[in-house]
């Protein structure tokens, strides 16, 4: 009988960063088993790094394989190191996209990392198994490692050369690899402390230049049978009905792209209206057929947000990194749907990228917010992902990109009396984008991001009525708050430092800073290591909640000044006593008081009224009626979130609700307005 322990483990020192159940593994074991029978093979599965330490000095498996990307590969270094402290003999196998594709760059990733006996490369499950099988029948390890074993790498005992298995072919029938959900593999974590993950599609037909899915060998993409899904996403209903919160994490590259997925979302819409399940989505949706998105995220009742992304919109570095997005017609009308039907619409960026300039960026900001309308950009700092041609030498030198090195927002931690901390190389500045103007754009992006959450959404219907360009608005935002005139514009500076101090030259320089206790408490705390915008974001809505709303209704009138009637402002001093008594999210989570107590206010205009009808009502003076309101929090629905997310993502406060922010609506955290007369 092969033991085998098997580990898709996640840092929990700061807080769950994943939280969603380990599939990659699940998938690994039960095609092993399946091919080794469970009279042959043992297998655990774990996601706790301390349990799997445990159980390898008890256990003692003959096999340790754990995933590596670039959240876990340097916990994942150190578990083997303790696997083959307890058993020299114990055979270490890593698999997982954190990995170069250049053989030479492999043999220097092996070489520094003894510890690994075999890398499993691209999909781990037919090649896993196939090193089980032999080391089950006797194999010799130092055989095995000194021939090329299909879709393996290892370095040969005695030359130190790099061993390269051929690629085994892609699969495309996924429904070889039995369920691991179907077979109670993943049974454990049905606890409501973990999101369940399903995988209906693998591959991606793009070749993004800064993925390490845009490679040629991804293109295929093999799916699981329509019935297989169905089946799959019953069994988790049926555990889930419990945890209504928790959401469903679909990880395809390009979900809804397909008409095979169609089905699938009816599927799940079934599933809603019989178990109450899922209520939320982390999911990719594709690059293309549009219509077929919306219309399963409609299926899905619209709890699946449609991101569009963009990534840039200029159109030099669109065809460096290899990337097409959706024509500005057709970008236009999906955006004018996802809004009709009351959803945010978001995009992506990624920033900088070969080409891109500091004016190309805002002019495609400027763009997607003015000519196409999207409610909110989600900025991101180009990472330079293993294996991607972004981080090859041949890009990095044409380009020249500046990279530094940040640890990985909250992952680390302390295990064996060693601390181990995940790093991540960053490009902060290419040939066309200074450092200065790389944090100039991190500036806005915070700004941006804060404003354009829902959140503020009261405030984006006033500037359409008012006919003030949002872009504009959140530009003129920037420059007041980074004057350092406003109540925000010390978090404001806080996090441009932060931006700064992150990022070091090395990886080791990172480590060794953090490995003096005193830096690492504040790891511990929360005060440094996070992801800055989720950070400062939160920041600016716990602490500055009702300033910035005073912010942004100021910043109006001034815009519109020169238009703006003596009606128009009087209701908008009506709206803005609304949003205060309605959205003052930093007391409704920060004050055990606020949340019992009710609050009556009486308005010269019906705002509440203008607000339900949405975004094509009459204008706000239009709803001239004096009203009396009562403002009320629903608090056995929000004791119920905050039991819910403590479960998920830990107890450091800040970092539950930032994390909230970004899977679920911030509506749950506003009074309920009644209208009393
Ligand atoms: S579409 Fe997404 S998964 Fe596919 S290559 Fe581009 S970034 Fe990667």
């Amino acid at each position: 009988m092969i033991k085998i322990a098997l580990g898709d483990l996640r840092h929990s020192t700061g807080g769950k960063h994943s939280v969603f159940m380990p599939l990659g593994i699940g998938f690994i074991a039960s095609y092993a088993l399946s091919q080794l029978g469970s009279k042959n093979v043992e297998i655990r599965l774990y996601d706790d790094p301390g349990v799997i330490i445990k159980d390898i000095k008890s256990w003692k498996p003959t096999i340790v394989g754990l995933s590596n990307y670039c959240w876990n590969s340097e916990l994942s270094r150190l578990v083997f190191r303790h696997a083959k402290k307890v058993n020299p003999g114990v055979v270490c196998v890593a698999g997982g996209p954190d990995f170069p594709t250049d053989h030479a760059e492999c043999e220097a990733y092996l070489l520094k990392r003894p510890e690994i006996d075999f890398y499993v490369y691209f999909e781990g499950e037919f090649s896993f198994a196939a090193l089980v099988k032999k080391i089950h029948r006797g194999d010799k390890i130092h055989q095995l490692k000194g021939a090329p074993q299909d879709g393996a790498m290892s370095i040969h005992p005695e030359t130190g050369n790099l061993v390269f298995g051929e690629p085994l072919p892609r699969l495309m029938n996924m429904d070889e690899i039995p369920s691991p959900y179907l077979t109670g593999l993943m049974d454990q974590w049905f606890n409501g402390c973990y999101a369940p993950m399903i995988e209906t599609a693998r591959g991606c037909p793009f070749t993004c230049g800064y993925c390490f899915i845009g490679q040629s060998w991804f293109c295929p993409v093999g799916t699981f049978s329509v019935q297989r899904m169905k089946d799959e996403l019953t069994y988790i209903a049926q555990r889930m009905r419990k945890y209504p919160d928790v959401l469903l994490s679909i990880c395809d590259s390009n979900f809804g792209m397909y008409e095979r997925d169609e089905e699938i979302g009816k599927h799940i819409g079934k599933l809603q209206d019989e178990f109450g399940w899922p209520n939320s989505f982390d999911v990719t949706t594709g690059k293309a057929n549009y219509d077929r998105i919306l219309r399963m995220a409609a299926i899905l009742k619209n709890k699946m947000y449609v991101i569009c992304s963009v990534q840039s919109l200029n159109p030099k570095t669109l065809e460096v990194i290899k990337r097409r997005n959706p024509s500005m017609d057709e970008y236009q009308r999906i955006n004018a749907e996802i809004k009709k039907r009351g959803m945010v619409s978001s995009t992506e960026a990624i920033v900088p990228l070969p080409e891109e300039t500091r004016e190309s960026f805002f002019k495609g900001l400027r763009m997607v917010s003015n000519i196409i309308g999207v409610d909110r950009v989600i900025p991101y700092t180009t990472m330079l992902l293993r294996g991607t041609c972004l981080a090859s030498k041949e890009y990095r030198e044409k380009y020249q990109m500046q990279t530094k090195y940040r640890l990985l927002p909250r992952q680390f931690g302390e295990y064996l009396g060693e601390k181990c901390f995940e790093v991540e190389e960053v490009c902060v500045a290419t040939k066309t984008m200074p450092f200065n103007d790389y944090l100039e754009v991190r500036g806005f992006s915070l700004v941006s991001n804060f404003f354009s959450t829902e959140q503020f959404d009261i405030i984006h219907r006033h500037l359409k009525e008012l006919g003030v360009s949002k872009y504009d608005f959140i530009y003129h935002l920037w420059e007041l708050i980074k004057s350092g005139k406003t109540p925000l514009s010390d978090i404001y500076s806080r996090y441009i430092e932060e931006t700064k101090e992150e990022l070091r030259d090395s990886e080791e320089s990172i480590r060794d800073y953090f490995k003096e206790q005193e830096n690492y408490n504040k790891l511990v705390s929360g005060e440094m290591g996070d992801n800055l915008i989720r950070k400062y974001t939160t920041k600016l809505l716990l602490e500055k909640c009702v300033p910035s709303i005073d912010l942004a209704y100021a910043t109006i009138e001034r815009m519109a000044n020169k238009t703006i009637t003596k009606d128009a402002r009087e209701s908008l001093a009506a709206a803005r006593r609304w949003a205060v008594a309605s959205r003052n999210i930093s007391a409704v989570l920060r004050d055990d008081s606020y949340i019992k107590i009710s609050e009556n206010l009486k308005l010269p205009y019906d705002v509440n009224a203008w607000y339900r009808e949405g975004y094509n009502s009459n204008p706000l003076i239009t709803h001239n009626k004096p009203t009396v309101y009562r403002f009320y929090c629903d608090v056995e629905n929000l004791k119920k979130i905050f039991i819910e997310i403590k479960n998920l993502y830990g107890g450091d406060f800040y970092f539950q609700i930032g994390k909230l922010l970004t899977t679920s609506s911030i509506e749950e955290f506003w009074r309920q307005c009644e209208v009393l007369k």
